[in-house]
């Protein structure tokens, strides 16, 4: 069956909504942002549908972010924080409570929302007054 660029380019969507949720969004570079990119990481490879393929970029991507450090728990249940959800059958599972709890780019709504950025901290380029010139 053949996979068409549309359907790729839908999970890539949804993928990257579930990315994006997450402190791994700032990562961008661990998931691939277009069909042809997806296509080139399984060159030579064949899959049977679009179902057999997301599961391989998910898992990948996933492998990647654990692999890197990024997030050793990417995504990090929100049930129990301590292990990641694993995805199968275009839904993240908590294998530990053996439920599906999201579908693919379902994350936002079951994950807390992201820590705020930190804010900015002054460094050493606070301005100060020249010396000497407040003596003239
Ligand atoms: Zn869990």
């Amino acid at each position: 069956m053949e996979i068409s660029d549309q359907q790729i380019a839908h999970m890539l969507e949804l993928l990257s909504r579930d990315v994006a949720c997450t402190k791994a969004a700032r990562y961008r570079d661990a998931t691939p942002s277009t069909a042809q990119e997806v296509r080139d990481w399984y060159d030579g490879l064949s899959f049977e549908n679009i179902e057999s393929l997301t599961e391989k970029v998910v898992g990948d991507v996933q492998q990647g972010l654990m692999d890197t450090y990024v997030d050793t728990t990417w995504p990090a249940c929100p049930r129990h924080s301590n292990h990641p959800l694993w995805f199968r059958d275009d839904s993240w599972y908590c294998e530990r409570d053996g439920v599906a709890l999201a579908q693919l780019g379902g994350l936002p709504e079951i994950l807390p929302p992201l820590p705020p950025e930190p804010s900015h901290v002054p460094g050493p380029f606070v301005r100060r007054p020249r010396k000497g010139s407040a003596s003239s």
